[in-house]
């Protein structure tokens, strides 16, 4: 039967052998099974399937191009481009759900439809057509993985920068809360050395009373940028608030407590600041720490630090302090 002459077929044989899926595919093996197909033409942003549909059936972009979108249940979306040759609808055939997404037209586009029995006959029919898909299909899922971890790892950047304090770089109270309780349980659990700091910069409210809110924040990141300075990379430093900050020192003994808290101290009390306006401006920070005991919470070690660090405070500001079994000890 010469097929070219039926007016009845939805697609040319040029159609046909344009189309990917259809590659080294027999035309007169496949054509008698057009003969139940259709062709649909969409208009640009026209809709070919969403999910209250429940036609089951494969779509074939003959012209032009789909966008499919996937809304998921908790608000995100995913969106990739159908193009020439490809096709959509073949989860459903497979699976007998209704379709997951809405598939509309990205240009003026014409489709070929060929109802579920009729492609699974098709595909029965030709071992080529069955590659030809395979292969689109492999394809099309090694495009939505690396679409999926591209995602994954934006939506892991925008975690880690909603844990960082976008002024000195430290990170911030959110972080604090999931890594001070891991170190702390870790350190219960292991029975190993921890201690922790409190470090408040003394008379913080006058350098922003007399020299100004922009001066304050060039001492803020100059301290945060000391503190690093004097710390190991496993101590983990923190903007607790304010001008406050906190470090968990892990494996930490208290006699190298002292050590690092009056090297912080006295790095601080030695460093010259230089202001937006090139005045130069010197400040101290007072210290209090706390070394684990059996049972603590991150709450509790804190609080422990944060007396002593009241303590340094009463005595004169730009002191090391320790307590030690609820005794507020100065170092100096
Ligand atoms: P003390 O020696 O007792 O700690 O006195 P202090 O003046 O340092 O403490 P106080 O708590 O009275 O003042 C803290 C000030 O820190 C008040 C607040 O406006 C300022 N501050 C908090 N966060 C920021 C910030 O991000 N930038 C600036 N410039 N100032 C801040
Ligand atoms: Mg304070
Ligand atoms: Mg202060």
């Amino acid at each position: 039967m010469n097929f070219d002459r039926l007016e009845t077929l939805p697609i040319s044989r040029n159609e046909f052998s344009s189309l990917e899926l259809f590659k080294n595919v027999q035309f007169e093996k496949l054509a008698g099974f057009l003969l139940r197909c259709s062709v649909q033409t969409v208009e640009k942003g026209g809709t070919l399937i969403n999910p209250e549909m429940h036609t089951r059936a494969l779509y074939i972009v003959i012209e032009g191009s789909l966008n499919v979108n996937l809304e998921s249940d908790n608000g995100g979306t995913f969106e990739h481009e159908i193009t020439k040759g490809h096709c959509v609808g073949e989860m459903s055939i497979f699976d007998n759900y209704p379709p997951s997404a809405t598939i509309t037209a990205k240009e003026d586009s014409r489709v070929l439809v060929i109802p579920a029995a009729t492609t699974m006959s098709m595909l029965s029919a030709s071992h080529e057509l069955c590659l030809n898909f395979l292969q689109i299909m492999s394809q099309r899922l090694r495009q939505d993985n690396k679409i999926v971890c591209e995602e994954q790892y934006h939506i892991r950047c925008i975690e880690e920068n909603a844990k960082i304090d976008p002024m000195t770089g430290l990170h911030n109270r959110r972080w604090l809360e999931e890594m001070y309780t891991r170190e702390m349980n870790r350190s219960n659990m292991g029975n190993f050395k921890l201690t922790a700091f409190m470090i408040d910069i003394d008379h913080f409210k006058q350098v922003n009373d007399t020299y100004g809110h922009l001066a304050g924040d060039k001492v803020l990141i100059s301290v945060a940028q000391a503190l690093i300075r004097s710390l190991r990379p496993s101590d983990m430093p923190v903007r607790y608030g304010g001008e406050e900050f906190s470090v968990f020192l892990p494996g930490t003994t208290e006699e190298n407590a002292k050590i690092i808290a009056e090297r912080i101290r006295r790095n601080v009390e030695n460093m010259t600041i230089t202001l937006h306006d090139n005045n130069l401006l010197q400040v101290t920070v007072s210290i209090g720490f706390a070394e684990r005991i059996e049972n603590d919470t991150v709450a509790s070690l804190i609080d422990r630090a944060d007396k002593a660090l009241y303590h340094a405070k009463q005595n004169g500001r730009n002191r090391v302090c320790q307590n030690k079994d609820n005794i507020n000890f100065l170092i100096r």
